[in-house]
């Protein structure tokens, strides 16, 4: 196995030898999509909410200088900042004033390590990594409301909406391995609100454990599709499916009132 260091993390060496959250999560999402982007074939791209998150990221790793250089994009043409990551300063600003959400991202950056989940290699990177302690990630959203999940057909919170239950049982397992402890698994979250709202989320260890289960349980699957054995299922919905469709045969109008009921 190739070692993993920040230098070739987001290789595509790195991606085809290990399973990352975000992949696993692209392929629950979509299985097709998920080989297309392993494969360089497919990139879901940079959208504007990602950068400034990124931008943020920056700042608590201390290089924000760096990710300024490598953005020129960011910049009105009179070199000031345009009004995304001006809004992403003033989160800075706010979050700054607030000492205990500046001690959960206090920890180690950006650390890297490796293990197994269900036989399958995986990689993570931590936000910030306290040591015998606990596991924070950042995380900037539009707000803390939260959000219908049609598949679900319910309302959930943030955390689950986004799997960040799922990326926080990931990473917990996998420093377990690594240290032969259990570190609870915090959100420290901000929002792009006019007013940002701010907080740290323990995630409960009953949501880690399930979600560790499910990633157990499917993620031999997603390594054998690596490995070119089997078929990859196609979700009909996201970028790539609607990039590379072709119709097969005429639809009951009927089938938009039960949009996601083919799927789950
Ligand atoms: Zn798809």
């Amino acid at each position: 196995m190739m070692d993993i260091t920040k230098d070739n993390y987001y290789s595509q060496a790195a991606a085809l030898e290990y399973m990352s959250c975000s992949q696993y999560k692209a392929f629950c999402a979509c299985e097709e999509q998920a080989l297309a982007e392993i494969a360089g074939d497919w990139s879901r791209g940079s959208s504007t909410a990602l950068l400034t998150g990124s931008y943020i990221d920056a700042y608590f790793e201390g290089t924000l200088e760096e990710f300024r250089a490598a953005h020129p994009e960011i910049f009105k043409r009179g070199g000031e900042l345009k009004a995304d990551y001006a809004q992403a300063e003033n989160i800075i600003k706010r979050l700054e004033r607030d000492p205990k959400f500046m001690r959960y991202m206090s920890g180690e950056k950006q650390v890297i390590m490796t293990g197994e989940i269900g036989g399958v290699p995986y990689k993570i990177k931590m936000d910030s990594y306290h040591e015998g302690k606990a596991i924070a990630d950042l995380k900037i959203m539009r707000d803390f409301a939260p959000i219908w999940n049609e598949r679900a057909r319910r309302r959930q919170s943030f955390v689950r909406y986004w799997g960040y239950d799922t990326q926080g049982a990931i990473y917990q397992e996998i420093v377990r391995q690594n240290t032969g402890e259990r570190l609870p698994f915090y959100i420290a979250a901000a929002t792009k609100e006019r007013y940002t709202d701010y907080d740290i989320f323990g995630v409960p260890q009953e949501w880690l454990d399930e979600r560790l289960e499910e990633v157990r349980r499917l993620s031999p699957h997603f390594a054998e599709l690596k490995r070119g054995e089997g078929e990859p299922k196609r979700c009909g919905r996201c970028g790539w499916c609607r990039e590379t469709k072709t119709i097969t045969y005429i639809k009951d109008a009927r089938e938009l009132e039960d949009f996601y009921a083919d799927n789950d």
